[in-house]
């Protein structure tokens, strides 16, 4: 069972009431990053995929601590040049000419990963334009259907990238461009694998792949980008095992690896804490109605599973009639929405719960508030807090 560093522990105690927050750890987001990078071989580049968590404080640490930041969106974009990052890649399947333009232009080294020959197109007309060289990489939707685990984005339809069959016209229009210098793949397949020793194959993969379509287009490729997708299970019951997926990497090649991490090194570094506001039983279940719900944290909602909670304990209790409390059974956890579908988690065991308790949701550092919809209903947004 996680339980709830001394830190955030404190945070949550001078949060106001009612209470609705997320902590953000920006302290052991740097020390996830750190240990990321200490386990890695030298050669490898890691970015932070800042759709995760686009919060600019956040994407700051990432900026100093990572190697550079992948973006995709011009929105991300302002977001990381202003955070102070020295390298993007900037990736996405609808860039605009007014996206590309700010690619293009942006001070610092950014690689543009092309997703389609038309996007190839208006990127060459506006490098032309502007005057500027470009590095790009093909965002390739392989054949093969790798890795094995979930969330597959490749070697099925997507709107991702450009079909491995389209790639010769794609290299062969690119190499018309004046302007545009081919620097690498970019192979992005997967989200949320939990497995080590499947990612450490599909790394292998990718070279393989990069190796041979490098011989037959005779192209020279500087980064391999294998994208993100190392996962975090939201339920806390399996964990990747980075360790092992670092030992794969020393013994295989791994020059010019790029990874684009998101929900691996942001997840673990956010805490939901949302306070229970009424206790109520109907046919024959209970509900524990938070101040808060899924317009906050959509993840339980968009993937349908129960978020783990922890009780904390809050011994206020401001009125004169008697506490509601609960005791040794199982609640679902639903918000202030007025939709039954706002559920964090279906029975949730809790040994104790009173009205006024908080619960206290760990690993919603990613995709949480960033895909959440805030303003249905129109309540309060949450507080936010970043512990340094
Ligand atoms: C979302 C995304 C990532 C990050 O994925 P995670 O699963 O959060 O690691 C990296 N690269 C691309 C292109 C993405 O779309």
């Amino acid at each position: 069972m996680t339980t709830i560093p001394s830190r955030v522990d404190d945070a949550i105690s001078a949060l106001p009431a009612p209470t609705c927050a997320y902590i953000y750890d920006l302290a052991a987001f740097r020390s996830r990053i750190a240990t990321i990078r200490t386990a890695l071989p030298d050669d490898v580049t890691v970015l932070y995929a800042m759709k995760a968590n686009p919060e600019s404080k956040l994407v700051a640490m990432a900026a100093a601590h990572c190697d550079g930041v992948e973006v995709a969106s011009g929105g991300e974009l302002q977001t990381a040049l202003t955070a102070g990052a020295n390298s993007i890649v900037f990736g996405g399947p609808a860039k605009t000419d007014a996206d590309l333009r700010a690619a293009v232009q942006a001070p610092v080294s950014t690689v543009i990963n092309v997703e389609s020959i038309e996007e190839l197109r208006r990127l060459d007309r506006i490098a032309c334009d502007l005057e500027v060289d470009v590095d790009i990489a093909f965002r390739i939707n392989r054949s093969a259907r790798t890795p094995r685990g979930s969330h597959i984005m490749t070697g099925v339809a997507t709107p991702f990238g450009i079909d491995a069959k389209h790639l010769a016209e794609a290299v062969t229009f690119a190499r018309t461009c004046p302007r545009l210098r081919i620097t690498g793949l970019h192979l992005h397949a997967v989200s949320n694998n939990l497995d080590a020793e499947a990612h450490a194959e599909y790394i292998t993969d990718c070279f393989a792949f990069a190796d041979e379509t490098a011989a037959e287009f005779k192209l020279e490729f500087a980064t391999v980008n294998a994208g993100g997708g190392i996962g975090v299970d939201p339920e806390g019951k399996q964990s990747f095992d980075f360790d092992l997926f670092a030992r794969r990497l020393h013994e295989i090649k791994t020059a010019g690896l790029t990874l684009e991490l998101g929900r691996y090194l942001a997840a673990e570094v956010g805490w939901y804490v949302c306070e229970v506001v009424d206790i109520k039983h109907t046919h024959g279940r209970t509900f524990a109605v938070v101040r808060g719900g899924t317009h906050h944290f959509r993840l339980p909602a968009a993937w349908g599973y129960s978020h783990p909670a922890i009780v904390r304990q809050c011994h206020d209790w401001p009125y004169p009639w008697d506490r509601t409390e609960v005791t040794n059974t199982k609640v679902n956890v639903t918000g202030e929405l007025c939709t039954p579908r706002d559920v964090l988690a279906r029975d949730l065991h809790v040994e104790r719960l009173r009205i006024g308790d908080l619960l206290v949701l760990p690993r919603t550092g990613a995709y949480a508030w960033t895909i959440s919809h805030h303003d249905f209903l129109s309540h309060p947004h949450p507080v936010v807090v970043f512990l340094d």
